[in-house]
């Protein structure tokens, strides 16, 4: 009995593997077609500026329209574009759209101590290849987005992985004129000494370290030190995954000066920027 159990159990754990494969492949495919027509969307959150409370810039995030499940976040395709090599062409093209896009909204010249910016996050596998510096000047130049308002978001461990390649194209990216920002901030496991080694301009502090920010000690501790730490190095700090006021509450009291989070805008459409900015310039 417990032999004909076991048997079965191991033919639903083999089916299921199967079906998973067989998910994943057909998966494979639709992305492959995806890249081809264009299939993407590109959603933009705003960054606010805490003091004023106005729309500074945007993170440009992407979203796949597929014909039938829908709209899919990039949680659920952005490994397997990894893994495919698909990602270098996703990015290239949130770089190109996201840089015209703002380029656009830049000229109802609505300044917020500045041109309005945008962030482009690019994949970690993405981000060790020798050609980035010219796409990233191609994007600039077709937009004419100044350099000066893209920041290019990466993660830690897309610079721990192979530091000395970072640091040749960071170097690269420096003389582009485009700024660098740390991508989840502190989830990284990684020596801070990279900080002093890398031309680093901005940092994200990591939703999970907002999430309790109201009430635990511990991350209020992180976050405290974040802050200290950016201000003596000069860096620009972005609290990450903003929702309440209790959390608001916190950041304020410490000085924070920029946030990102559903507290204020989720990611939006271009429509949605557009009436946005319409309303910011009226003001
Ligand atoms: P990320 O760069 O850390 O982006 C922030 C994510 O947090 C976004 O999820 C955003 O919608 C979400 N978020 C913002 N505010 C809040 C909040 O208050 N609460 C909560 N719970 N979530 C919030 P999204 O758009 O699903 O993107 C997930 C990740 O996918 C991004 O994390 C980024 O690593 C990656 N990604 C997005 N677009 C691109 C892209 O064009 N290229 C590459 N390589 N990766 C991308
Ligand atoms: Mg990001
Ligand atoms: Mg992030
Ligand atoms: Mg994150």
């Amino acid at each position: 009995r417990a032999k004909e159990l076991g048997k079965s159990r191991f033919k639903v754990f083999n089916r299921k593997m199967h079906d998973q494969a067989l998910q994943l492949m057909e998966l494979e495919t639709d992305l492959r077609r995806a890249v081809d027509l264009r299939e993407f969307e590109v959603v933009y959150q705003p960054v606010v500026r805490l003091d004023t409370r106005q729309v500074c810039g945007f993170e440009a995030l992407v979203r796949w329209r597929h014909p039938e499940h829908g709209i899919i976040g990039p949680g659920d395709f952005v490994s397997l574009a990894e893994d495919t090599g698909l990602i270098y062409a996703i990015d290239n093209m949130v770089l190109e759209e996201a840089c015209a896009q703002v380029r656009r909204w830049q000229s109802l010249s609505v300044d917020c101590d500045g041109p309005l910016s945008v962030n482009v996050n690019i994949s970690g596998k993405h981000f060790g290849q020798s050609m980035l510096a010219g796409q990233i000047s191609r994007a600039l130049e077709d937009s004419g987005l100044a350099p000066g308002s893209l920041n290019i978001e990466i993660t830690e461990s897309a610079l721990m992985d192979n530091p000395n390649v970072a640091e040749e194209i960071l170097l690269q990216l420096k003389d582009l004129g485009v700024h660098i920002c740390i991508d989840d901030f502190g989830t990284g496991y990684s020596s801070l000494s990279y900080l002093q080694r890398f031309p680093i301009d901005v940092v994200k502090v990591d939703r999970s370290f907002i999430i309790a920010v109201d009430k635990d000690p511990d991350s209020q501790a992180i976050v405290r030190t974040i802050f200290s730490l950016g201000e003596s190095m000069g860096l620009k700090i972005v609290a990450e995954g903003v929702e309440t006021s209790g959390q608001l509450d916190f950041l304020e009291r410490e000085g924070c000066q920029f946030v990102q989070g559903y507290f204020f805008y989720k990611p939006l459409t271009v429509t949605e920027v557009d009436n946005l900015l319409e309303g910011q310039r009226r003001a």
